[in-house]
This record gives C-alpha cells, sequence and structure tokens, in this order.
C-alpha cells in the first residue's frame, strides 16, 4: 500500500474504491476479463488469440513508450481495435461471470461496515454497473456500495475527470475531501491526485482490509 495523499480534514469525506483487483484478489478471474473479450475480438478479426493477444499487447507497450510510461486500460486499447464504448459494454455484460469465481468476503464486509460509519462510499469502475453489482453482491457487499459509477454511466474508460467529479457528486462531497483507492496508479490514482482528491494505491484486497486501522485516530467523526 502507498499513501499518496489525504484530505487535511476527513470529516465529510468520501471513500472512492476501484472495484476489480481492488475490492477482490483473484488472478484467474481477472485474468478472464481480458482473454474473453480479446478472443471475441479475434473472431472479428479473424485472427488466432494468440496473434490477437500478442497486437493487443504490443499497442499498450507501445502507447506506454509514448506516454511516459503510463499504462491505458483494456476498454481504451479496444477503441483503438474499434471497438466502441457501447460494444465493450455488451461485451463485459454477456462474458464476465463474477459468479464462478468470487465468493462472500466476511472480512470486507466488516472493514467496509467500519469505513460506512465514518465516510461516505462508492465505486468507480471501468466495469459496467451491472457487472459490478453482481460482484459487489457475491462480495456480500452489495448494501453497503451503492453509489456506482460504471463505464455505462459516463461511456467513457477512466481515467477521465467526470467519473471522479460524479462520484463526489453521488457522495455530497467536495472532491478536496475525496479518497480515490485503487490498485493502478495510472488508471486509479494520477488523475484524482491532479484534482486535488487523496488516493491510496493498494497491492490488494488485504491493503483494504488495512484501512480502517489506517483511518483509526485520525480526524474523522
Ligand atoms: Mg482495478
Amino acid at each position: 500500500m502507498k499513501i499518496y495523499k489525504l484530505p487535511d480534514d476527513l470529516s465529510n469525506s468520501a471513500l472512492i474504491f476501484d472495484m476489480d483487483c481492488t475490492l477482490y484478489t483473484h488472478d484467474e478471474y481477472a485474468q478472464t476479463q481480458t482473454d474473453l473479450p480479446i478472443n471475441r475480438l479475434a473472431q472479428i478479426k479473424g485472427k488466432t488469440f494468440e496473434q490477437m493477444n500478442d497486437e493487443v499487447a504490443q499497442y499498450r507497450k507501445n502507447w506506454a513508450e509514448s506516454h511516459n510510461g503510463q499504462a491505458i486500460s483494456l476498454s481504451n486499447t479496444f477503441l483503438a481495435f474499434g471497438i466502441s464504448i457501447e460494444e465493450n459494454i455488451r461485451w463485459r455484460d454477456e462474458y464476465y461471470r463474477p459468479e464462478d469465481y468470487l465468493e462472500k468476503d466476511k472480512q470486507l464486509r466488516c472493514v467496509l461496515e467500519v469505513l460506512a460509519s465514518r465516510f461516505t462510499l462508492a465505486v468507480v469502475t471501468n466495469n459496467t454497473v451491472s457487472v459490478a453489482v453482481r460482484t459487489l453482491s457475491v462480495l456480500g457487499v452489495d448494501d453497503l456500495l451503492q453509489k456506482i459509477v460504471g463505464l455505462d454511466t459516463v461511456k467513457v474508460s477512466k481515467p477521465e475527470k467526470i467519473h471522479f467529479l460524479k462520484a463526489a457528486e453521488l457522495c455530497g462531497c467536495d472532491i478536496e475531501r475525496c479518497i480515490s483507492v485503487g490498485d493502478r496508479y495510472d488508471i486509479d490514482i494520477a488523475l484524482p491526485l491532479e484534482m486535488g482528491m487523496g488516493g491510496i494505491l493498494v497491492d490488494n484486497v488485504e491493503d483494504v482490509y488495512k484501512l480502517p486501522d489506517l483511518f483509526a485516530g485520525s480526524n474523522a467523526n
């Protein structure tokens, strides 16, 4: 975990969570979220999965090299291959199966209950709202995370300011009182910091479990 910045005053604050690989850690499921749409793209382009996978990887590598090493999201990568955000949304809703990989996380629930007593909680995800609700439901925390900004909410992929402005609006918090929590610096943290938000980079869900202790003794009421 790396804490980049926290608001000086944590009262009336919001925690804005990324979802995938932040609120759960499951390498196999995460891999399917890349492999399944690449397989669909390969079918459309008349290529093998391996050929398409190599092309996508090369595109992302080239993009990073021309953008100071930053990562590009999968949705924005697919845009470059001619797949619209609308089509991307349909694929996600059709292919992603959190129910097949994830299960109830009692520790996450306890942690979010503690955090919800002090912060307004929201989720900002490059997945669709439907996949987010299904994912949070499988994890057993859907009732605690009902403010969701998804790919289909804003029709653009993170990182864009609109995601975080929308989340702050849903939470009823000033942007300076919001803290973005996520597993990818370039996607989840860099822009929020630039916007004046706080930012916490997590390695996995185990780091999310540590957040109540992190905030214990802080000035949040
Ligand atoms: Mg993530």
